[in-house]
């Protein structure tokens, strides 16, 4: 059984105007939220994003949180930034920081958090990291 993410008050994944991907293959109705559509330039196929403001924080951001809790996406629900931090090489966060496709804040509260990993999930994470990356 996975640990939930204690993010208690944060909500710095809301925060990343090109990381808030929809997934219609994993079920989210793409419809259903104010979104954006991107072409991948390898493919040619379409890209779908969670509309964002200005300052780069999803539509769906209020002042307490999400507005749209219940129905969020299927990202928003799994995410889990320990993790994220964990098994990807210093080299590919900063990457994915420099694109706008996570940010620093993200990886910070990942690493405050990373003691609320089992050993268990970190041994796994570790060993995913080896298995992808060396
Ligand atoms: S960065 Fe981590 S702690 Fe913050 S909202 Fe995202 S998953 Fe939760
Ligand atoms: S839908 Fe909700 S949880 Fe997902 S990025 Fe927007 S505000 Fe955050």
């Amino acid at each position: 059984m996975p640990t939930e993410v204690p993010c208690n008050t944060c909500t710095e994944c809301c925060k990343t105007n090109q990381g808030l991907f929809l997934h219609p293959e994993q079920g989210d109705d793409v419809e259903s939220y104010a979104h954006r559509v991107l072409t991948d330039q390898a493919t040619g196929t379409p890209v779908f994003l969670l509309a964002a403001n200005p300052d780069g924080h999803c539509v769906y951001l209020g002042l307490s949180g999400c507005t749209i809790y219940d129905r969020r996406p299927i990202l928003c629900r799994t995410f889990d930034c320990r993790k994220h931090y964990l098994i990807l090489p210093r080299q590919d966060r900063d990457n994915l920081v420099r694109l706008g496709l996570s940010s620093r804040a993200v990886f910070n509260a990942a690493r405050a958090r990373l003691k609320t990993l089992s050993p268990e999930e970190r041994q796994d994470c570790k060993e995913k990291r080896e298995e992808f990356f060396s």
